[in-house]
């Protein structure tokens, strides 16, 4: 599975990205903003775009559609509950589903609600898992849920679904929030040495080179992922004294996120 980044280099921050066959060059787009920027990125390395994917509905992830289709008559590809708001939907999706790129990739459709009702991740198995999960899950942060969304389905995703992948998966996220989202766990957990490391080095790059991160580093330094840790529900109880002494994890997600809008 050959993986290109594309940096749209907007105030949003948005990825967007080229998911190949290594044996026929065929590629799906993931999240095309920008169609023509897309586009050269995939004549650049050769490959044919046969799909495109909404992970959601949301125009920064949508608004390249009509220009990559016209181009390449690629087949649109979203979550079954969001194809009416998007338009020109040839296949809806749901859990379970599996998307073919070309003989040699496979991707399996995961429903993760949450940042809206209709939010697809899609995952790559294998020897290197990876984890395709637009405005669900950031580094170091989660997607906010103003538009259409609920945390507390976002939190269910989370624990129930991204949580459980192996620690090896790679995470292709829908925007670069990297440094400003490790501020924001360092804020919580003053003492997380792994955000603090991250952070600088995160400081260091542009965002157009920011390192992939693991869902084991996630664990690590995503506040969204560390809901027992001491020193975050301690913290937290100082803004918000009414969740108790030990408020459950879904509590402590909700929480983080209403902060997290305001921070
Ligand atoms: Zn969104
Ligand atoms: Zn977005």
């Amino acid at each position: 599975m050959l993986i290109e980044r594309i940096w749209a280099a907007n105030d949003l921050r948005n990825f967007q990205y080229l998911v190949a066959c290594s044996e026929t060059g065929e590629a799906l787009v993931i999240d095309p903003l920008e169609g023509r920027q897309c586009l050269e990125a995939a004549r650049a390395r050769g490959f044919t775009t046969r799909q495109i994917l909404n992970t959601h509905e949301h125009l920064d992830h949508t608004a390249g559609n009509e220009v990559v289709v016209e181009e390449t008559r690629a087949r649109v590809l979203a979550h079954a509950g969001a194809a009416s708001r998007i338009g020109g939907v040839d296949r809806g999706l749901g859990r379970g589903d599996i998307i073919k790129v070309g003989r040699t990739v496979e991707l399996e459709v995961l429903d993760t609600p949450g940042h809206t009702r209709s939010h697809v991740c899609l995952l790559a198995h294998g020897d290197s898992p990876a984890l395709f999960c637009g405005d669900t899950l950031f580094n170091a942060g989660a997607g906010n849920c103003h538009n259409g969304g609920d945390p507390k389905l976002l939190y269910e995703t989370f624990v129930n679904q991204l949580a459980q992948l192996p620690d090896a998966t790679r995470v292709y996220p829908g925007h670069e929030y990297m440094a400003r989202n490790l501020a924001f766990t360092l804020d919580r957990e003053p003492g997380n040495v792994d955000a603090a490391k991250a952070l600088a080095t995160a400081k260091a790059v542009k965002p157009e080179d920011a390192r992939v991160t693991t869902l084991g580093e996630e664990k690590r330094v995503n506040a969204f992922l560390r809901l027992q840790n001491p020193e975050v529900v301690a913290r937290l109880r100082e803004r918000f004294p009414e969740i108790g002494e030990k408020p459950d994890a879904r509590t402590v997600f909700v929480k983080l996120r209403e902060l997290r809008n305001s921070w």
